[in-house]
């Protein structure tokens, strides 16, 4: 029967098609013994399922090609290893024969065991493989059902889950899923932005999915509104098409924007910059004029990895994109991780009790020495293939910016003896994220040489509203006048100082602020490929000089409803 699911829109695009669901890892199973005489077939069902499990792990392996083909395969790798594990085995066996539970109870209650063991272990590696265990057992209970694992032709179907990882929406993608609906999950969080940037549209935060949604349901998922219709009928059907046409309408009259300027009516040249994660996001954004690359997310390099990459995995990436831009400049942020950015290696600590203010971006680097020197040693020989500048994310205070400047220095002096071609200058930028960067930036702009400031934390760390938290609500929100005045407060600190200020959070990316930032006094924004020239076309709507003389009265605005008034009355002439 038809329904309509209300979720918020996370990646924008419209799919069309049947529903794979994925309940949580943990297994819901009641407590099941059976009786002596039919322990041999369950045993059976078991090693039937073990079977089934390791053949669909083997035709995927083989099935894998193109860019992702290398992590995801790491994964199976490992999923294949663990699946082949005596003890794992003989536990179930065990729990079978001798404590006469039914397969189904055996696997939950391994699983319940491994978990007890991992989540005691102190090597943060090690403890992050229960995530691996998860999976494998979550395979197997399929197997059991004779439902498709999951990672089984789920191309051209729709996932309904609680909840993706960045790491396996890469996965999934890589395997040709079409959209993905979350219960939980939220519009900013990591997760999201590689759905953005991979295209793939994602409705998140739909409370209701698991309990409505059935494996083989159809599904009309609108990416933009958050809408999933459950059962569509005549009149979804041919919304959905319309939607598709409409997408399809827009990205023609948009691509017209390619070779034109980033230029306001009133003739002021904004900077538009591209966020990006991979390759495919550097080619685009060079196709669309972007002026180089604002944001590199070197992170992305190290999901879905068992093992660090090495300085020379490192250097030919940071290479590609910089060869890519032809030129341009590229802006490559230092690692990251952290926070929901962990990472298949154990570099970033799991299981801290507050990772957003744990031990993350410029922190973890500064903590591990040699894994921050094989980067910034990647990054200053790239620099030698065009022009670079570093990023430091999630800088707190001057000490930081210097020591990561004390580093670069001492890298580059030592690469130049190795014989390496280094650029004269690497410019050293801070990201503005943590309020006390903002507060505290007349006592380090000088050290710096450009800024960017990263929206998606500091609204989180100023409004003390996590990113990741769809309850939340509107609680999270850039429209808010305390983020308005430090906007322009940073904004303002660096053109006196004569420093460059960019914003590069997701914030930049919305059209529909882009007048709100340029009143503010910004002249740069960094942003996804994705929405590059939307934001262009919202510049090219706008009067710079107008909205500069409107600001004291956006900046006047005591709550939401008057800045949304304010953008109301400054909607780009599209
Ligand atoms: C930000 O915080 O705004 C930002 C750009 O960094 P990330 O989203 O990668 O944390
Ligand atoms: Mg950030």
């Amino acid at each position: 029967m038809r329904q309509v699911l209300a979720g918020h829109g996370a990646s924008r695009g419209s799919a069309l098609g049947r529903a794979r669901v994925r309940l949580p890892h943990a297994l819901e199973v009641a407590e099941e013994t059976i009786p002596a005489e039919r322990v041999d077939a369950e045993l059976d069902r078991l090693h039937e399922a073990i079977t089934t499990v390791r053949a669909e792990m083997h035709a995927l392996r083989q099935r894998l090609h193109g860019a992702l083909a290398h992590e995801v395969g790491e994964f199976l790798d490992l999923h294949a290893l663990l699946l082949d594990d005596p003890e794992l085995l003989q536990g179930l066996d065990d729990l079978i024969r001798k404590g006469r539970y039914s397969a189904d109870y055996a696997l939950r209650l391994q699983r319940d065991r491994l978990a007890a063991v991992f989540t005691g272990i102190d090597d943060p590696y090690l403890r992050s493989r229960l995530d691996d265990v998860d999976q494998v057992i979550g395979r197997l209970h399929a197997a059991l059902h004779r439902r498709e694992a999951e990672l089984q032709g789920i191309a051209g179907d729709i996932l309904v889950t609680d909840n993706v990882s960045p790491a396996e929406l890469a996965q999934l993608h890589a395997q040709g899923v079409m959209a993905v609906v979350t219960a939980g999950g939220s519009a900013l969080s990591h997760t999201a932005i590689l759905a953005r940037s991979l295209h793939l549209p994602l409705v998140v935060g739909v409370a209701q999915a698991l309990q409505k949604v059935n494996d083989g349901d159809v599904l009309a998922v609108d990416g933009g509104s958050g809408l999933v219709v459950l059962e569509p009928d005549a009149d979804d059907l041919r919304a959905h098409r319309e939607r598709v046409r409409e997408i399809k309408r827009e990205r023609r009259q948009l691509n017209r924007l390619r070779r034109e300027p980033s230029r306001t009516l009133d003739g002021a040249d904004i900077k538009l910059w591209a966020n990006a994660e991979s390759r495919e996001d550097v080619a685009e954004a060079h196709a669309l004029g972007a002026a180089g690359v604002g944001l590199y997310r070197t992170e992305f390099l190290f999901l879905n990895r068992s093992e660090l990459p090495d300085e020379e995995t490192q250097f030919r990436a940071y290479r590609d994109a910089v060869l890519g831009m032809t030129g341009r400049t590229v802006t490559i942020r230092t690692l990251d991780l952290g926070a929901d950015k962990a990472d298949g290696t154990g570099l970033a600590l799991r299981g801290e009790p507050n990772p957003a203010l744990g031990l993350r971006g410029v922190r973890l680097s500064l903590a591990r020495a040699e894994v921050f020197d094989a980067q910034l040693r990647a990054i200053a020989r790239a620099s030698g293939y065009g022009p670079v500048r570093v990023l430091v994310p999630m800088v707190s205070a001057r000490e930081e910016v210097l020591a990561v400047r004390r580093r670069l220095q001492r890298i580059v002096r030592r690469l130049r003896g190795e014989g390496h071609a280094v650029a004269e200058t690497i410019p050293l930028g801070a990201m503005i994220e943590v309020p006390a960067a903002a507060l505290a930036l007349p006592g380090f702009v000088g050290v710096v040489d450009f800024l960017s400031i990263g929206t998606n934390d500091l609204i989180q760390y100023l409004l003390a509203a996590d990113r990741n938290n769809e309850a939340l609500g509107e609680l999270y929100t850039p429209l808010h006048p305390a983020l308005l005045r430090l906007l322009r407060d940073v904004i303002r600190i660096g053109a006196r100082r004569g420093r460059p200020v960019a914003v590069c959070g997701e914030m930049a990316g919305e059209a529909r602020y882009t007048p709100l930032l340029l009143a503010l006094g910004l002249t740069e924004l960094s942003l996804h490929p994705a929405t590059l020239l939307e934001v262009r076309r919202g510049i090219r709507g706008c009067d710079l000089g107008a909205l500069r003389r409107d600001a004291p009265a956006l900046l006047r605005a005591r709550d939401r409803a008057a800045i949304e008034r304010w953008l109301e009355r400054h909607r780009p002439a599209v």
